[in-house]
């Protein structure tokens, strides 16, 4: 028995980071493995500057290496673990050569740490939003585990039409979209695994007509999935919007969504309160969950605030009824602070983009 370089990744690959619940390979955290006569040498991506916060995974990977040589029954040959700076994931895709959506000037994630905060609300109506604008959106219903896009646009009895292999999205409100759940089953999307997820999702992301867009918002399954991962990985993304709601079980779950999109290296462009506050008809309001605990977070993790949604019965009934445009024409409170969000997204991507951050390709109009 002997170690060897698929042996080192496989147990590379059993150390999880706690955050992401993902192995160091899958998280794309390891930049070389090398297994020569004299010695394994494994190499890390790391962001830390400083060399002893590099320490306690340095300890785990030595400690995976004596498991393997204990398990082949073989001496532990001499190691040495390296870390090198952190490349961004994002950057890694970024050129216009590998950019697979070069006609897509901005892609944005809009995550959420648990389901039903409103994530998928916050998507739809920043999409309408952004579209309302004057600007050329798209929406990429990646939610496989509870597609809801059909409903909220009012696409369910409507069939995905296809062109060789290409999907053409639907245009409904002023937006292109295609869901999962035109793909699949949602039913059966819930024994989804990695590979498959990954599979539909990417299929979903690069073989849809998207033509030109200034905007492709992804609404992302809730958590810290694989979705986030592969997207990613997949697309120059220029960030993130996190949805989440003013109590403290809400708060405790996007801070670590946060802390995944920031693992990833993606940008979270800002964090949109959903559920603060109910103001009933005679004008008195409520705090049903409370109110500011989703800016508190912002605050505390350094993250910008985009504004808060009001629980709003326009918006259920709205939404539910595949008529997410009159959220827009209805309560002037309202629509005023969906316009207020998006108009506050454009901005920040604006101001992202005149600051520099962004290598993103210029668009191409065909
Ligand atoms: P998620 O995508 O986070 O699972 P959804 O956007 O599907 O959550 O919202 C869950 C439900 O709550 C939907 O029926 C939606 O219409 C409703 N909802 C979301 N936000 C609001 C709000 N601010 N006011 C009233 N209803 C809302």
């Amino acid at each position: 028995m002997s170690i060897d370089e698929a042996g080192v990744r496989k147990a590379l690959e059993t150390i999880i980071d706690p955050q992401l619940g993902k192995g160091l390979i899958t998280l794309g955290l390891v930049e070389q493995v090398a297994v020569a006569a004299d010695g394994i040498r494994v190499v890390i991506t790391s962001e830390e500057s400083d060399p002893a916060a590099n320490a306690p995974l340095e300890r785990a990977i030595t400690q995976a290496m004596e498991t393997l040589a204990e398990l082949e029954g073989v001496a532990l040959p001499p190691l040495e673990v390296s870390f090198a700076r952190k490349v961004r994931l994002a950057e890694q895709s970024s050129s216009s050569t590998e950019n697979p959506l070069p006609n897509v000037r901005h892609v944005i994630a809009v995550g959420a740490g648990k389901g039903g905060v409103g994530k998928s609300t916050s998507a739809v109506t920043l999409a309408i939003g952004l579209a309302r604008t004057g600007a050329r959106v798209g929406l990429l219903d990646g939610d496989i585990y509870g597609p809801s896009i059909p409903t909220m646009f009012g696409l369910d009895e409507e069939v995905i039409n296809v062109r060789g292999t290409t999907m053409i999205p639907f245009e409904a409100f002023g937006v292109k979209t295609v869901s999962i759940g035109k793909l699949v089953d949602p039913d059966k999307a819930l024994i989804w695994r990695g590979p498959m997820a990954h599979g539909a999702f990417k299929q979903l992301a690069l073989q849809t007509d998207w033509g030109p867009l200034d905007y492709l918002l992804v609404d992302l399954p809730p958590g810290t999935g694989d979705v986030p991962l592969t997207l990613a990985q997949l697309l120059p993304l220029t960030g993130a919007v996190l949805v989440c709601t003013p109590q403290r079980v809400a708060q405790d779950d996007a801070r670590r969504a946060a802390r995944m999109f920031q693992q990833l290296e993606v940008e979270i462009i800002g964090v949109i309160e959903n559920m603060s506050s109910f103001t009933g008809k005679d004008g008195t309001t409520y705090d049903i969950f409370g109110e500011g605990g989703a800016e508190i977070l912002a605050q505390t993790m350094g993250l910008p605030f985009l504004g808060r949604l009001p629980i709003h019965p326009e918006l259920r009934i709205n939404l539910d009824a595949g008529t997410p445009d009159r959220c827009f024409s209805g309560d002037p409170l309202l629509a005023e602070a969906l316009d207020g969000l998006a108009n506050g997204l454009a901005s920040r991507v604006a101001l992202m983009e005149q600051a520099g951050g962004l290598d993103r390709p210029t668009l191409e109009i065909n």
